[in-house]
């Protein structure tokens, strides 16, 4: 198991109290849809993932500069979390889920984490299959 270090890290915190003032309710760290969104409403289907903008490469991102040494390990280990990821993002939308990434730097600014959630969540459309 290794540490626990991915659990409840500080963007997933602020990520959550956000969707919450906003009005939303879901679970956390869904195990039983792919990748194990941090956030996740079945009903509504949408799913989150916070990401750490070094871990999952976020581009043109200050935070997520590659590590200048062991270049070759990093390379690597980065490109396959991004394959992992997208793999995951794609099994949701197959499954008809929206999908949102909140990534760890725009958690750092309450007001455009407020913006990115509302686009994402205001504009989903009524879950017209469940009559
Ligand atoms: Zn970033």
């Amino acid at each position: 198991m290794g540490r626990v270090r991915s659990k409840d890290t500080k963007p997933e915190v602020r990520t959550r109290s956000a969707a919450h003032a906003l009005g939303h309710r879901f679970r956390i760290h869904v195990a039983d849809l792919p990748g194990k969104p941090d956030l996740a409403n079945k009903a509504r289907r949408w799913a989150i993932f916070v990401h750490g903008c070094f871990w999952h490469s976020h581009e043109n991102c200050r935070l997520a500069s590659k590590p200048r040494s062991n270049t070759g390990y990093w390379s690597d280990k980065l490109m396959r979390n991004q394959e992992r990821d997208a793999i995951h993002v794609q099994a949701l939308r197959d499954l008809g889920y929206q999908v949102l990434v909140v990534w760890e730097c725009e958690t750092r600014d309450d007001a455009k984490l407020r913006e990115v959630l509302t686009a994402f969540l205001g504009g989903l459309s009524r879950p017209s299959e469940n009559r």
